[in-house]
């Protein structure tokens, strides 16, 4: 199964993103309000500048509490790896599996097109292993 197929299907379509400059407290309150994890941070709303996850937010506090009156820009991880519409949810899961992070943004043309999270790409798997058991159940009780 393709990344794009899992776009597709997701209810919520688009990406939605926040600049570097934007507060944390902005940030926790979009967090909330999309019931996510993570937002990409763009300057344009289209390119790619880095993540923010609620574990920047969690790790920052604990080591500052005043990191809520900070900016994204200070808690962001700018070197983010993405992937494409084209890639396989096993090589995503597996990235996201080495590398310790639950979430990927899909990028096509240097834009970024939706964000993957663990649990999308969780959801499918269960769902292409429980089509292979039922195909070979059948098979099985066929002959
Ligand atoms: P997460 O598990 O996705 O909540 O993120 C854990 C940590 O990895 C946070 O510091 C994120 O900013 C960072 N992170 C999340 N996704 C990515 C990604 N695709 N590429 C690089 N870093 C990421």
């Amino acid at each position: 199964m393709r990344i794009g197929e899992i776009l597709q299907a997701k209810q919520t379509q688009g990406v939605v993103t926040i600049t570097p400059e934007a507060g944390v407290r902005e940030l926790i309150a979009m967090l909330a309000e999309h019931n996510i994890g993570a937002l990409i941070v763009s300057r344009d709303g289209e390119h790619l500048d880095g993540i923010v996850s609620e574990r920047d937010v969690v790790r920052h506090l604990h080591h500052d509490g005043t990191v809520i009156n900070n900016t994204v820009g200070a808690i962001m991880t700018d070197v983010v790896e993405t992937c494409t519409t084209d890639d396989t949810l096993d090589d995503v899961m597996g990235s996201m599996t080495r590398r310790r992070f639950r979430h990927v943004p899909v990028v096509e043309d240097g834009l970024a097109v939706g964000i993957v999270s663990i649990g999308d790409l969780v959801k499918h798997k269960i769902e292409q292993l429980e089509f292979e058991r039922d195909q070979l159940d059948h098979y099985v009780h066929q002959s």
